[in-house]
């Protein structure tokens, strides 16, 4: 069973975060993280392939400037490699973009199973995984609690609003991963030293045999026009009991339309 997971490294969530003032795209510059919601695929991933008792798990990523620093996190997790994609063509990517970059990718590598988170933290469209599906020409199955793979097929406990759904779909196919489903496991030290050394093969758009103008800014066809801040939290309005706080409060909740 080989899996690869599609991880996207971001700007430390943590950190002073800031937009280009004239594309309003986030400034990518500096260490990039793995993305924590990434970190359950590749717990999944890793637990898949230890089940199945045989296979590899190999990290997918487009990311500025050759970054290497989130897969390194990864691969001391225990994957075995990783695929970089890292061309300045890339830059002002959109979601569209990204999702052929990476199903070129995955093409490449051929795997039984991708695995994605089913929103990154900083863009959180959540619709790269499911364009990489359709680019694949592959069954999507969106925001699994529970995986398990039989040699040809995938079964899926799809979260829904009321419990879960049981989803079976062929292989391959693209699985999106809920934040939480598992205990991403601790890098340990010797997990550390060993990513080191483990392959990351870096590629450019023509590598993968794209055109540079059917991705980055020349191939978007979404543009963020303008950025404006959020306003300020209001200060909230004190409803002092003198015996009829029920109706006040239940009069404001009507007002602002949740009764
Ligand atoms: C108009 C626009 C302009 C943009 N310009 C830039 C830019 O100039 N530079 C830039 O770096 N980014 C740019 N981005 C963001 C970048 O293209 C995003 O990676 C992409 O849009 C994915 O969207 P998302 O973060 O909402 O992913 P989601 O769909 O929320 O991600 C879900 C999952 O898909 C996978 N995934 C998503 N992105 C990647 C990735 N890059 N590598 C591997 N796996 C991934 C991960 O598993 C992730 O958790 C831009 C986005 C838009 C909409």
């Amino acid at each position: 069973m080989n899996v690869a997971v599609c991880v996207k490294q971001i700007p430390d969530p943590a950190g002073e975060l800031a937009l280009d003032p004239s594309t309003y795209t986030l400034v990518r510059e500096g260490k990039l993280i793995l993305d924590d919601s990434d970190s359950y695929g590749v717990e999944m991933a890793l637990q898949l392939v230890e089940a199945a008792g045989g296979g590899e798990v190999t990290l997918v990523s487009m990311a500025p400037n050759n970054e290497t620093s989130g897969l390194r996190t990864a691969l001391a997790m225990g994957a075995a490699k990783a695929v970089l994609i890292s061309d300045e063509a890339l830059a002002g990517s959109d979601a569209l973009g990204t999702a052929k970059v990476l199903a070129a990718a995955v093409s490449r590598i051929q795997p039984d199973l991708v695995l994605a988170a089913t929103e990154s933290t900083d863009g959180y469209t959540g619709t790269t995984p499911v364009q990489l599906a359709e680019l694949l020409g592959w069954p999507a199955v969106t925001f699994a609690k529970k995986v398990e793979v039989s040699p040809d097929s995938v079964t899926v406990q799809r979260q829904t609003e009321a419990g879960y759904d049981e989803v079976v779909s062929p292989l391959p196919a693209v699985v999106t991963v809920t934040a939480g489903v598992v205990e991403p496991r601790y890098p340990s030290f010797k997990g550390i030293m060993a990513a080191r050394s483990k392959p990351v093969e870096e590629l450019t758009v023509a590598d993968l045999g794209l055109e540079a103008s059917a991705v980055g800014a020349a191939g978007a066809r979404q543009e963020v026009i303008s950025v404006q801040a959020a306003e300020e939290r209001k200060a909230g309005e004190i409803v002092t009991d003198e015996g009829d706080a029920h109706q006040r409060i239940v009069a404001y909740l009507e007002q602002i339309k949740v009764l």
